[in-house]
């Protein structure tokens, strides 16, 4: 080897370039180097801005931020390695033992798995309420709850929390409000302009929108919650991957045409199968036969989301019947995805729970959850309306 030619072993200086690149490069390096010791003194400190290392910040996660920040009016905001670990950045990251939060009785079966199974072992309790029940909201939310979890809209009987007093009454009892909005997205409903204190994501779902990067988010506008939930993730290594960051930035610029498109189909599925005969019912927000319709109103204006719920008359085997039918479909238990996904409750995410107390959640072996995708609408219809037929012959 020649005395000029560099070890390729040795870290090669990036090519010089007058015009920078268009795209956001992907950033995977853990490390990053500074000039000497006062400078790496100068960035710890917070008077230069410098990234140290991967697990505490990359530019891929603050360009995502910054992007969802400005979609939710937050100034602070954290990106993690999933919807659940933005969940756990708050719980763990703002409460202690002896804490009592106050949260929805239908939120996500993770979240209420971490809120019955986990955080009770560090000694924080969890009161459930029904959201959508304004005086048990009001009776839930005392001086001694410390911090509130919601869902706007509950998944999968597409519910609408009475969301207003919840957080009317949380802050009377100076509790910390925490919306979990992946399910109505930013599109819809912007917790923090409706006085909540913190709005998560699993970013994982319709804001990066190819079910290819799995990402969480924390935003708020209060500088001291976000430290403290900055200062936890960082020490649990809650960080995410800066290839997931940089996909999600991707699928983020097309969040609003996906989102309207996708809304604009599930409303038509919707009337489509609330027109058909045999279905036991449909659920979806801005259609007037919803039992939440003018609270929907009131909350989201026109806006009913991208997902339809709906009722099969009979069992397990019409429901199998009908999966198998659509098999354009993915039966798969997700939300978000730029293709429509079928879920069954029963058998995913309420499975934990028994029949009888799936059934007081209005969750039969007959109902379906269809996360409605971008796909041609007239299409998707005809598949769906054949399933249904095809399910009652042969189920
Ligand atoms: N919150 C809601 C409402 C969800 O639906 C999900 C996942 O489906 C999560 C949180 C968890 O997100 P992730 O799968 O990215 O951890």
């Amino acid at each position: 080897m020649s005395q000029d030619t560099p070890s390729i072993v040795r870290r090669t200086a990036l090519p010089q370039s007058a015009s920078d690149p268009v795209v956001t490069p992907i950033y995977p390096s853990v490390v990053y180097r500074s000039l000497d010791a006062d400078a790496l003194d100068a960035q710890y400190e917070g008077a230069n801005k410098g990234y140290t290392y991967a697990r505490e910040g990359h530019p891929n996660a603050d360009v995502l931020a910054h992007k969802l920040n400005g979609l939710e009016g937050a100034a602070h905001g954290l990106i993690t390695g999933s919807g659940m670990s933005a969940i756990g950045a708050v719980l763990y990251g703002l409460l202690k033992s002896g804490d009592r939060i106050v949260a929805g009785n239908q939120l996500y079966g993770r979240s209420l798995r971490l809120l019955t199974q986990d955080l009770p072992r560090m000694g924080i309790e969890t009161t459930f309420v029904d959201p959508t029940d304004t005086k048990a909201l009001q009776i839930a939310i005392t001086q001694d709850t410390s911090l509130v979890l919601l869902e706007l809209v509950s998944n999968p009987t597409l519910r609408l929390a009475d969301i207003e007093t919840a957080i009317t009454s949380a802050k009377a009892a100076d509790a910390i409000v925490a919306i979990d909005n992946t399910f109505t997205t930013p599109r819809a409903y912007n917790p923090l302009s409706e006085g909540a204190d913190i709005v998560i994501h699993s970013v994982t779902k319709l804001l990066a929108g190819h079910s290819d990067a799995t990402l969480g988010y924390v935003g708020t506008n209060n500088a001291a919650l976000a430290q403290q939930m900055n200062d936890f993730a960082v020490t649990m290594g809650l960080t995410a991957s800066p290839f997931d960051c940089w996909l999600a930035e991707r699928g983020l610029h097309s969040f609003e045409l996906r989102y309207d498109r996708a809304e604009a189909s599930a409303k038509a599925i919707a009337d489509a199968l609330a027109d058909a005969p045999g279905l036991k019912r449909v659920l979806y927000p801005s259609r007037t036969d919803h039992p939440d319709h003018n609270k929907a109103q009131h909350i989201l204006g026109a806006r009913g989301g991208h997902m339809v719920s709906f009722e099969l008359e009979g069992g397990r085997e019409t429901a199998n019947a009908f999966i198998r039918a659509a098999s354009d479909i993915p039966f798969a238990p997700t939300l978000g995805d730029i293709g429509c996904t079928l879920s069954h409750p029963a058998s995913s995410s309420h499975r934990a729970l028994s029949e009888a107390d799936r059934a007081k959640l209005g969750i039969s072996e007959g109902f379906f959850r269809l996360s409605v995708g971008i796909e041609d609408v007239a299409s998707l219809k005809t598949e769906l309306l054949a399933a249904i037929n095809a399910a009652y012959q042969h189920g």
